[in-house]
Parts: structure tokens; sequence; C-alpha cells
């Protein structure tokens, strides 16, 4: 019969395109869903300062358990909400989830700095952001210095003059502001005098061959030796082994560092356990000032 020649031919030339296609529509039919009904949740992973152990900050992570998918990581489904739109209503899910969190945290006593927020690339420019941020510091009597935004290069890149003037406003209104996923944008570096950014994330990728290869070695030196030359607070991404702590911090200028070494990711009651009991264990007394 000709329907199970189609289907045939269908499996045949299977166009992994077609399953990609009826998979975003999938995400950007449920994410509506998701928003209302406790599937998208954040995670918090800290920013260590290794030469005393302090925890200097926190990045805020989206993770959505998906009834049927199950857990879709980020980098899966927050492209796709980028290209459908979706992305601002979940951006500004994530900013009101994070300030009532950071809030508690204060109310609590519990110890940190700063939490970074992810903020996706075409949002950034927009004023619906500045409207979104001021309405829920407001809302949660926040003072602004408690978050940071993080935006990645490859926005920043895209819409060079529009970046720069965003950004000089969200420090005229106290927020840090985080270049993201730095040297992976293949960009000049020449935005780096324009931009009025607080601190540079230097990417996973430039860690991971480190100690091992000489020449990623010396390439990640150079990029933490530039940065710090900038006055910019650097962060390093995705530090795994002893060894590459070891390398880091054999430099002048010790960054900061986030990666599964001191902890992944966490919910926010398995994090603030890591906190407390790593300011009893590891540092008595040190519970950070704000
Ligand atoms: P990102 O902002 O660069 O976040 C860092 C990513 O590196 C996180 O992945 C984190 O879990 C991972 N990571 C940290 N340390 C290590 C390590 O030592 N080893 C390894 N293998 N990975 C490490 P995650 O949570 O899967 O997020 C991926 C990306 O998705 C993020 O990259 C960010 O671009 C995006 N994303 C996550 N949450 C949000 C959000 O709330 N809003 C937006 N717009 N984007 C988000
Ligand atoms: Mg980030
Ligand atoms: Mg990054
Ligand atoms: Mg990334």
């Amino acid at each position: 019969q000709h329907s199970s020649t189609t289907y045939q031919h269908q499996i045949i030339e299977y166009d992994p395109d077609i399953h990609t296609y009826s998979f975003e529509r999938q995400i950007v039919q449920d994410i509506n869903r998701a928003i209302d009904s406790n599937e998208l949740f954040m995670v918090y992973q800290p920013k260590v300062w290794p030469g005393t152990g302090d925890v200097t900050g926190v990045e805020a992570l989206l993770r959505w358990n998906h009834p049927v998918q199950g857990m879709i990581s980020p980098g899966v489904f927050i492209p796709v909400l980028e290209k459908s739109g979706k992305i601002f209503e979940v951006t500004d899910w994530v900013i009101e989830n994070v300030c009532r969190q950071v809030s508690l945290w204060l109310e609590e006593g519990v110890a940190f700095k700063q939490v970074s927020i992810n903020i996706p690339g075409p949002y950034v420019t927009s004023s619906r952001l500045l409207n979104v941020l001021n309405d829920n510091l407001m809302k949660y009597q926040l003072d602004s210095r408690f978050i940071e935004l993080e935006i990645t290069e490859t926005s920043v890149i895209h819409d060079i003059d529009n970046a720069i003037t965003a950004v000089g406003r969200f420090r005229d209104m106290g927020l840090s502001v985080a270049l993201d996923d730095f040297g992976t944008g293949l960009s000049s570096l020449s935005y780096l005098r324009k931009i009025p950014i607080t601190t540079i994330k230097i990417d996973k990728s430039f860690v991971d061959g480190v100690p091992l290869s000489e020449k990623d070695s010396a390439l990640l030196r150079a990029i933490i030796t530039l940065c710090t030359s900038l006055k910019l607070k650097v962060v390093i991404e995705g530090v795994e082994t002893q060894e590459q702590i070891d390398f880091i911090t054999s430099m002048v200028e010790t960054p900061y560092i986030q990666g599964y070494y001191f902890s992944p990711p966490l919910p926010e009651g398995e994090f603030t356990d890591w906190l407390n009991e790593r300011e009893v264990v590891e540092r008595p007394g040190s519970i950070l000032s704000l």
C-alpha cells in the first residue's frame, strides 16, 4: 500500500533535520506549561578564590525536568527558545526566581557576595530587560550589587554599539556585568577597551588541555595576564582537576575558579548545605560579610 511505501521511504531517507524540527516545535510548545508547572528550576555553582577558599559568587543555571524527555540540557533548549523568541519569558522567570532566592538567602544570613544570571543575546539590549530587573530589585528589596549579569561574547559582537550602551546602563544601576565564554567568539579584542564590563569568564575550552599541553597552558596564561592587566575580575570556567588548580594558582595574579573541582551546580538546598559545611570545616568563623 501507498502509506507503507511512504513510511519506508522516510525511514531510509531519515533526515535528522526533520527530527530536530519537530523536537524544537515540541520544546517551544511545552515551555509555557513548564513555566507554570515547576518543571523549571535553578541550580547554583560557586565561584571560588583559590588563594583563601572564599566563595566570591554563585552562577545560577537553568534546569528543565521535562515529563517525557527527562532532564533537558540548557545547551539544547536555550538556543531553541532563542530562535522562537520564547527566551524572553523564560529569562523573566529566571530573573524573578533568582531574585526571590537571593532575598531568602539574605534573610537566612547565608554567606555569599553575588549571584550571576545568564542573559541571552537578543535580550541584552532590550528595554524590557531594564524594566524586569528594576521591578524585581524593587519587589524583593535587593541591592543591585548582589546581582551580576553574564552576557556572552558572541552576543556582544553581534551588536557591539548597543551592547556597550546596555552594559553602561547596567553599571549605572549598580549591577556587575561579566563577559561569558570569553575567547570563543572569534572576535577582535578591540571592543574590550570600550565595553564597561567588570568580569571576564574564560571558557572551559582553554582549560581542558592544561597542564599537559604546553601550547594550551601558554595560551591560558597569556589570556589571564591580558585580562588581569585590563583590571578585570577573571573567572576560569570548567576547572576539574588538582593539576589545573596548581597551574592556575602558580600565576602571580590568581583568577577565580568555577568548576567541578569545587562543586557542580546544585539545587538551592544542597548548595546552602555545601556552603555551610565548608564554612564550618574549612573556614571556621569566616561567614562572608556582604
Ligand atoms: P555557561 O553560562 O558558560 O555556564 C557554564 C556551564 O559549564 C554550565 O553548564 C556548567 O554546569 C558547566 N560547568 C561548570 N563547571 C564545569 C566543569 O568543571 N566541567 C564541566 N564539564 N562543565 C562545567 P550548563 O548548566 O549545562 O549550561 C550550559 C549553558 O547554557 C550555559 O553556559 C549558558 O550559556 C546556558 N544557560 C544555562 N542556564 C541559563 C539561563 O538561566 N539562561 C540563559 N540564557 N542561558 C543559560
Ligand atoms: Mg554563564
Ligand atoms: Mg561560560
Ligand atoms: Mg557556555
